[in-house]
């Protein structure tokens, strides 16, 4: 809700939290046919996508959503060439995914609209990725792509928006989904999916952690800070052969190395192992479940 261009409030995850942020501006605001769009200038998080009045992704937090989502399963893979990115209309993952030695990277996003409301208004967030020569960019539902099961990648990252009411991301939590993630896998392959706020949706981190572990055998949790979201936030990862847990910090120091990272701000080698170690709450939680 933008009310009267000075403050936005989320949609509610659960309707008892409610979070006001102040809004500078109002840059764009538009409907497609799948949601409602808007790109605003908050005073705290500098500019802001909003889907459905639902803040996805702001400026001065991106990082620690974007590099955690792509980095931990990038850097669990030796030589990580081909990506398929589902969603993640903004560009964030995108830039962090071409940051590895890929040679390509085929991105479905169901919302033109978005990416070109992004392209326009949040340069700090995707710095141009979209026209990287190594970029396949597909307009079309993640669901419909992945039930073809067309080729197969090294990596598959499902940056989509929450699963909460009639959006179209819904299908992109659902167990026909895992399965077919799970066929598109290539040997050695990793897949991370962004799983919500364990603190206020834990019973949606913990169903995606048993969906993946019907169809694949190694699935992990781990765990990242998003201010702007207001929580703490939990990524899951799942493969057929690699644990990125159990990942030694001097590998993981080594791949950066090589592969020439060194501008990260929230992902490190002490994070990467730091953050698959659970708190007991939430590693109790989804064993139990
Ligand atoms: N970081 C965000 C968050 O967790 O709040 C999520 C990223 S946001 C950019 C999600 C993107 O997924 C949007 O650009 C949206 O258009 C796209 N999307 C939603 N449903 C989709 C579907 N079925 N297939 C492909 N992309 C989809």
């Amino acid at each position: 809700m933008i009310d009267g261009g000075l403050w936005h409030t989320d949609d509610p995850e659960v309707p008892s939290q409610r979070v006001f942020l102040q809004v500078r501006d109002v840059l764009y605001r538009g409907t497609s046919p799948f949601q409602e769009i808007a790109v605003i200038e908050t005073v705290l998080f500098g500019r802001a996508l909003v889907l459905n009045n639902v803040l996805q992704t702001a400026e001065r937090d991106e990082f620690c959503y974007h590099e955690m989502l792509v980095h931990p399963v990038m850097i669990a893979h030796p030589a990580p060439r081909r990506v398929l990115i589902i969603g993640g209309g903004d560009g964030g993952a995108l830039r962090r995914v071409l940051q590895h030695p890929v040679e390509q990277v085929t991105m479905v996003e169901i919302d033109q609209q978005v990416v070109e409301a992004c392209r326009e208004h949040l340069w700090n967030i995707h710095r141009g990725a979209f026209d990287d020569p190594r970029v396949e960019l597909r307009f079309e539902d993640g669901f419909a792509y992945v039930e073809r099961r067309s080729a197969t990648f090294d990596i598959i990252i499902v940056d989509g928006p929450d699963p909460l009411g009639p959006t179209p991301g819904m299908v992109l939590f659902s167990p026909d989904f895992y399965h077919g993630l799970a066929d598109m896998l290539a040997p050695g392959g990793l897949v991370v999916q962004q799983t919500e706020s364990p603190m206020l949706l834990p019973i949606q981190t913990a169903a995606t952690h048993l969906h993946l572990r019907e169809v694949l055998p190694i699935v992990r949790t781990y765990l990242t800070t998003v201010q702007s979201y207001d929580s703490f936030w939990s990524f899951t990862v799942a493969s057929r052969d690699v644990d990125p847990a159990a990942l030694d910090i001097e590998t993981v120091a080594a791949r950066l190395r090589e592969r020439g990272i060194d501008d990260c701000q929230y992902y490190s080698p002490e994070i990467h192992w730091a953050a698959f170690r659970l708190p007991p709450f939430l590693r109790r939680f989804i064993e139990d479940s």
